[in-house]
């Protein structure tokens, strides 16, 4: 039987004095946001809308064919599931891919750890744009790469020629950009990535661009998914997820495409059978539903952009944003701000810069709470 979390058989501190840990872990706290059982869960991005019957019910039936294989190993390139995401991807953002150009993982976390075990490591060093998603410096660690923090713009978009000339100071094998952003919602123009792609070839031994599109569904007609890009770069590398726009997060599905070759490095780091039969056939049962997913997708980009208008409207400050959250602010105390919804049900993000807070995108029934209790504790 396994020890409650409270009944260490040793204590922590005894444990310490004998563990061998990594000099560089000594301290630190697991990466995660607060899981609280409160009426209003808008902290971490997910897409409030649950799966429906229909994709419950396929998802039921395609797991319960592969429980019947459980015995075996899975399937190792899963190759299905690459097939079915290059499908889902010309359907969504028109390019038309091969199945080689596809990797997944357990969650898009694992697809850009996998990036960082084959492209960083010591001597080596990671690099990306503040403020910007709290994993990617985690990451960095776990692989022993040194880390670089650049600074983006006072409107959270990075310029191109400061953006250049850091990534030629610094000579990093891997440059991540979140787009759309978390925490700020941004989305990069392709002009500012190509600038990026540039740069990226002049590094001695090679750089590659992890573009991390985890919102990229969400994002405002007309701005470009940098998929468009791949042609021509074989160092850029297209994160995606199932964990938001699919509603999928509790499966654990990220997925990357770029060059065959860039594919075929992360074969050689990646544990053997990582995606479990169980998880590639979850899936693939979403991706059969995509259309009404994406149809989904659309009411929660029509709720961010009515909510970022309200917020605007009542004198606050809001980000643009291409992703289903906005970060807003500027409040003088914002962790009295935060405290003062958490005690009215209403769980959000303490995140980004001084003043600053972020709140996901729920159904109609949450953004209403969020909102009444906002007008509440900051008076608006
Ligand atoms: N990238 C960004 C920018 C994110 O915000 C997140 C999750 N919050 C992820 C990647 C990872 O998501 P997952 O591992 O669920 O795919």
């Amino acid at each position: 039987m396994s020890a409650a979390p409270d009944q260490h058989v040793t204590s922590p501190s005894a444990a310490r004095a004998v563990l061998p840990l990594r000099p560089e872990l000594a301290g630190l706290e697991p990466y995660g946001a607060p899981q609280l059982d409160v009426p209003y869960r808008l902290n971490v991005n997910e897409n409030p809308y649950p799966p429906s019957p229909a994709v419950v019910a396929d998802i039921a039936r395609d797991v319960a064919a592969a429980a019947g294989d459980l015995n075996r190993y899975p399937d190792r390139d899963f190759l299905a599931l690459r097939t079915d995401l290059v499908e889902y991807l010309r359907v969504e953002s028109g390019v038309s891919l091969v199945p080689e150009q596809v990797w997944a993982a357990n969650g898009s976390n694992e697809v850009m750890l996998h990036l960082l075990q084959a492209f960083g490591g010591p001597g080596r060093t990671a690099m990306s744009f503040a403020p910007t998603y709290s994993m990617y410096p985690e990451y960095a660690r776990d692989t022993s790469t040194r880390w670089v923090a650049g600074r983006r713009d006072d409107d959270f978009g990075l310029d191109p020629v400061a953006t250049a000339a850091a990534i030629r100071e610094h000579t990093p094998s891997v440059v991540l950009l979140a787009s759309p952003n978390n925490p700020t919602g941004t989305a990069l123009p392709a002009a500012t990535v190509e600038a990026v792609l540039a740069a990226a070839a002049q590094v001695p031994g090679g750089c590659v661009v992890v573009v991390d599109e985890a919102y990229g569904e969400f994002r405002r007609r007309g701005t470009p998914s940098a998929l468009e890009l791949l042609d021509g770069h074989p160092n850029l590398a297209v994160s995606r997820t199932m964990s938001k726009a699919f509603g999928l997060a509790g499966a654990r599905v990220g997925y990357l495409v770029a060059a065959p070759a860039l594919i075929d490095a992360l074969r050689v780091v990646r544990l053997p059978y990582h995606l479990s039969g169980v998880t590639q056939a979850v899936a693939r049962a979403a991706l059969r539903h995509a259309p009404e997913l994406m149809a989904q997708v659309g009411s929660l980009r029509d709720e961010r952009d009515a909510l970022v208008t309200w917020l605007r409207g009542r004198g606050l400050t809001a980000a643009d944003s291409d992703a289903n959250f906005v970060l807003f602010g500027m409040f003088d105390d914002r962790h009295a701000v935060w405290q003062g919804l958490l005690d009215r049900g209403v769980l959000i993000r303490e995140v980004g810069p001084d003043g600053w807070l972020r709140v996901s995108v729920g159904t109609p029934a949450e953004t209403a709470a969020f909102k009444d209790a906002l007008v509440e504790v900051a008076g608006l």
